[in-house]
């Protein structure tokens, strides 16, 4: 037989410390608590939560402090300790640390790390729901998890050879994080609010020398601000235009068509209806003005609902889909070619050498500006400002999927953490979400894990 108080300890998994009494309550929503009361063992005591050294007591406080620890069978758990101040020579007046929490939180560590791993995995309402507690503590669990995992995190800077550089809304207006990619890890190594070269040379200031010189290429979209970095900090390597953003621009451009599009033929639309509604007696020319009427009807809804397939690839329509690019073709080969214009330049860049590609983009020059389309004139010229860079992305066969993925991944957290108080909270998880470390979950091994 074990002991209630053994058996309390692995139920709310804290170590190190001796249990003095417990009790089973109710709160105010009739949900079942079992309060513990405990204290630290004396080794653990008296300990400054920064340096984890034993100090000299600075004050005791007269109440106790709560801690929330993960809920057992339906049951909530909540640990009760005194506490008190420490005085550190290093760190000064400290309340000091209790070997079951992380400093200046109100939950177990096993709480702060089932948060986070639940946050990273499934959505926020299902997070908070089940921890029975609110999103904002959550993205805090996440920022105390991440400094614990990985309180260095310049160690991310170590070996980088190819980088990329992005910058990704998180609010509406104009608020950006600049995210720095390890392409051949595919995480996250840097991360900060704002876009500008003020604030990716923070990221190259914190590099050594040695590190900048091993970079040997950098992807992006092709902003001026990150061609100024380059330049002045790592000036050898070569820039490179990710193979997804150029796609991205085609796909701008053809939507912009696909609209304009759509309100030339939904004016077109309303033009018919008002012949018709005036009609002229006549009922031959009656019925063929509502013949047109409903033929330019179809064509606007077709256009309207084609955002979808225009954006995909041929091989990857369904037969629908396809359709409804037929469709298109025949009522509307303006957007058409825009639509084979997109998939030329799709093509060109799935090139594997750098001579095909350079010739595949002097062939979608010279359609492009030469398909009365002012989109895709414009679209054009800016390949060929960059064209340079594009051809780099080639020959250095950066994987387009995986910077990809990578973007879509902290679009998804941005999306998320939607609300979040704490911009660092967003960046936290960003960092720990975009790598390979494995969160010390209880089932894992709990804290003694050592991560990847
Ligand atoms: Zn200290």
């Amino acid at each position: 037989m074990v002991s209630a108080s053994t058996l309390l300890k692995k139920f709310a998994n804290v170590n190190h410390s001796v249990i003095d009494s417990y009790e089973f309550t109710q709160n105010v929503n009739g949900e079942d608590i079992l309060k513990i009361n405990l204290h630290p063992y004396k080794t653990y005591a008296n300990r400054c939560p920064v340096c984890g050294c034993r100090c000299k007591v600075y004050d005791r406080s007269k109440c106790t402090r709560m801690w929330r620890a993960l809920d057992c069978g339906g049951v909530i758990i909540e640990l009760y300790s005194p506490t008190c101040r420490v005085d550190c020579p290093e760190h000064g007046v400290k309340t000091a640390s209790v070997p079951w929490a992380f400093h200046d939180s109100g939950f177990t560590k096993d709480f702060d790390m089932m948060a986070t791993f639940l946050a990273m995995n499934i959505n926020r309402s299902v997070t908070a729901e089940f921890l029975r507690c609110d999103w904002h503590t959550v993205m805090r669990c996440i920022s105390r998890a991440r400094a614990y995992i990985e309180p260095d995190l310049k160690k991310r800077y170590a070996g980088l050879v190819n980088i990329g550089i992005d910058e990704t809304s998180y609010r509406k207006g104009h608020s950006y994080v600049t995210v720095v990619v390890n392409h051949d890890t595919n995480t996250v190594v840097w991360c900060a609010p704002g876009h500008s070269t003020e604030v990716l040379s923070r990221f190259f200031e914190e590099l050594t020398q040695e590190q900048r010189l091993n970079i040997k290429c950098v992807s992006g979209d092709g902003a001026k601000w990150i061609d100024a970095c380059i330049e002045k900090y790592i000036p050898h390597a070569w820039r490179c235009v990710d193979s997804f953003h150029v796609v991205t621009w085609a796909m701008e451009a053809l939507n912009e068509l696909r609209k304009e599009s759509w309100r030339d033929a939904y004016s077109n639309q309303k033009k018919l209806t008002l012949e018709l509604k005036r009609g002229n007696g006549r009922p031959g020319k009656q019925d063929k003005a509502s013949l047109k009427l409903s033929e330019a009807k179809t064509k606007a809804t077709e256009i309207k609902n084609s955002t979808y397939t225009l954006g995909k690839a041929p091989e990857n329509l369904t037969p629908n889909q396809i359709e409804r690019l037929e469709m298109i073709a025949k009522t509307n080969p303006k957007l058409f070619r825009g639509y084979t214009l997109k998939e030329h330049l799709r093509m060109a860049l799935k090139m594997s050498s750098r001579d095909e590609a350079k010739a595949e983009l002097s062939t979608f020059f010279w359609k492009a500006t030469h398909s009365r389309i002012s989109v895709f004139k414009e679209l054009a010229y800016k390949i060929r400002r960059h064209e340079e860079h594009i051809l780099n992305t080639i020959d250095s066969k950066l994987s387009n999927a995986r910077v990809e993925s990578i973007n879509n991944k902290i679009k998804l957290f941005i999306r998320k953490a939607y609300g979040f108080k704490n911009i660092q909270n967003l960046l936290d998880m960003i960092l720990l979400g975009c790598s390979n470390i494995l969160i010390p979950l209880p089932n894992r091994g709990g804290l003694g894990l050592k991560v990847a």
